[in-house]
């Protein structure tokens, strides 16, 4: 396979030591990439800063605007988790601009899939605001390119993040031309993504949530994939899949009380690829979300791509082992969630 990354050293501008959220995250991922020789193998797609007219499908000129603003002052804060820096505009229009080039790489067939390492990540980002450390949505720009310039009719984006993509459900949620479907930590931020969140009026049915207590593993989660995932993406025959790749679900990840290791990562990595090359020609484009444990992060990463790269030979590198902890039943919510949007046993 040939497989396409995006990265930018401008990615690393936005970026406030002792956040969760710094330039650092990235910094690892590149540096176990290079150490395990899967940089080399893989293909750069150059990053080129979004247009206005794309993101104007997205956010608001308003918001826009502000962001702008805000960073030509000298930076300051969206909300009390959300920071803007002096170079932060122009990272995120190039995260955004550069998902979209990944996108345009798959659908023109210069690659068969890609990862977005991007920063800012994007799926908490409403229309007229940023929220959750997102400043831009990217996946939501990504997936209205497909729609408005590539012709595609069907995109389906899958949430692992371990916190609901809001942002993404919002955009989506009366539109049946993209199917928004997200597994996560529940309650928790943004509090958002109960399962009776199923979309509205034209979309009533393109949004499915698997909103979790804390405490679900690997075991769990690959049977999510399994008995939820798959059947919805079978029934949605998607020409393109996006997913909003979030490590946050690590089980020594500060922010989230989930239990899934670096392999349960691998695993989902592994579904997905297959199930792309079963429903969608093998259309994948994962982009970067959360993921606060460095090298929970950085090792996940570095698993996708042997997978996104059809390496059969490849064994799991994971540093970190399995979670020490007990899993959590998903037997209720698999049931809920397959009664709610009628999915066969
Ligand atoms: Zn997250």
């Amino acid at each position: 396979m040939v497989t396409g990354y995006v990265y930018d050293s401008l990615f690393l501008e936005h970026d406030l030591p002792g956040h969760p959220e710094n330039h650092r995250r990235l910094e690892r991922v590149l540096r176990v990439l290079e150490q395990y020789h899967l940089l080399e193998r893989l293909v750069p797609i150059p990053a080129v800063p979004l247009s206005q007219e794309r993101l104007e499908r997205v956010h608001s000129a308003d918001y826009i605007a502000r962001v702008g603003r805000i960073c030509q002052q000298g930076g300051g804060h969206l909300d009390m988790d959300t920071y803007v820096r002096p170079g932060s505009y122009d990272a995120a229009l190039l995260a955004a601009g550069g998902l979209v080039e990944a996108t345009r790489a798959v659908l023109d067939g210069e690659v068969d899939n890609a990862f977005g390492l991007l920063r800012p990540p994007g799926h908490h980002a409403v229309r007229t605001r940023g929220m959750g450390f997102c400043l831009f949505n990217n996946v939501a720009i990504a997936a209205r390119y497909a729609l408005a310039e590539r012709g595609l009719e069907r995109v389906m984006i899958v949430d692992f993040d371990v916190h609901h993509g809001n942002g993404t459900q919002d955009e989506f949620e009366d539109d049946p031309a993209v199917l928004y479907l997200s597994t996560h930590q529940y309650p928790h931020y943004p509090g958002t993504g109960f399962w009776n969140e199923t979309g509205r009026g034209e979309g009533e049915g393109s949004i499915v949530n698997v909103p979790l207590g804390g405490g679900v593993g690997d075991r769990g989660m690959a049977r999510i994939f399994r008995e939820i995932v798959e059947p919805v993406a079978w029934r949605f025959q998607p020409q393109l899949m996006l997913v909003s790749a979030g490590y946050d679900a690590h089980w020594d990840d500060p922010l989230a009380y989930m239990l899934l290791s670096v392999s349960g990562y691998t695993d989902i990595a592994r579904m997905l690829y297959e199930l792309a090359a079963e429903v969608c020609a093998g259309r994948l484009v994962f982009t970067l979300e959360g993921g606060y444990h460095l090298d929970a992060l950085a090792y996940s990463v570095l698993n996708t791509f042997a997978i996104l790269l059809g390496d059969e030979k490849w064994e799991t590198v994971d540093p970190l082992g399995p979670s020490p902890h007990a899993e959590r039943s998903v037997d209720e919510i698999i049931a809920r969630v397959k009664q709610v949007h009628r999915l066969r046993e």
